[in-house]
């Protein structure tokens, strides 16, 4: 539960000593948080970029060190601060999508059953034509970013490094989402990434998933970069059924194991 919740909530009926604390106190770090999110907002402070310290805040905003550590805490809960205690540590922004996409989901996951069909399904709706506007707005850059990416997908398969090939090869996808220039589709894709990490996790550690996916985005690419859009769409909706397929089975292979174990 999101902490300014929980100290509304408290205010209402609860008459001990400790409830006035609860009132106040959220309060003053509700407003402090807000302020910082408008800065945030603003561009004041930037993505990486590293807030004043609590007891600078707390001068600047003429509120006590204890309600900027709860603000921060609030914006942390909100995914756009990561603290870091230490030395080196301290409130840093975020990208404000990541901490609170990932909570939604998993209640989204928890809630309705998602199930590789439904990702299959999706996926073979939206990727193609996903496709088709990166490749009118991709600058060489882009080209050569996924060319990166194919070459690092396969170096981490041949080291054996399964966790940074299955991070590498989803990179695949979103590098094409970004190439959009469509925050949109960035976002959507990032979504479905997440959904496939949650709904997969549990069969990837029976089976790796071989090379297929690495062969089937280098062919992608080189259809991309020979300008054959027509070829690079059929040859994306050839990998999602094939993938489709290949999941379909480690499920089938992980139920199967489970059922002996
Ligand atoms: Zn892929």
């Amino acid at each position: 539960m999101n902490p300014v919740e929980m100290g509304s909530k408290r205010s209402s009926s609860e008459g001990s000593l400790f409830s006035i604390e609860a009132v106040h106190k959220p309060k003053i770090s509700e407003t402090v948080a807000n302020q910082l999110r408008k800065e945030i907002a603003l561009g004041h402070f930037k993505v990486g970029e590293k807030l004043p310290s609590d007891l600078e805040l707390a001068r600047r905003y003429q509120v006590g060190r204890t309600a900027v550590r709860e603000a921060f805490r609030i914006l942390e809960f909100n995914g756009l601060l990561s603290v870091r205690a230490g030395n080196s540590g301290g409130a840093f922004v975020c990208r404000p999508d990541q901490g609170i996409l990932k909570t939604q989901l998993e209640e989204i996951l928890r809630m309705d059953g998602v199930s590789v069909g439904h990702l299959y399904e999706v996926r073979l709706a939206l990727e193609p034509d996903m496709l088709e506007t990166a490749l009118k707005r991709a600058t060489p850059a882009d080209l050569a970013a996924l060319r990166e990416n194919v070459e690092r997908s396969e170096a981490s398969f041949l080291e054996g490094r399964q966790q940074d090939k299955v991070r590498e090869t989803y990179g695949f996808h979103i590098i094409l989402a970004e190439m959009t220039r469509n925050p949109i589709y960035v976002f959507l894709m990032k979504a479905i990434i997440e959904i496939m990490y949650q709904s997969y996790s549990r069969v990837m550690p029976v089976t790796d998933f071989n090379r297929i996916p690495i062969d089937d985005h280098r062919e992608i690419l080189t259809h991309i970069e020979n300008g054959n859009i027509a070829e690079a769409k059929r040859h994306l909706v050839h990998h999602i059924e094939e993938i489709n397929d290949g999941v379909m089975k480690e499920v089938h292979l992980h139920d199967f194991l489970l059922k002996k174990s």
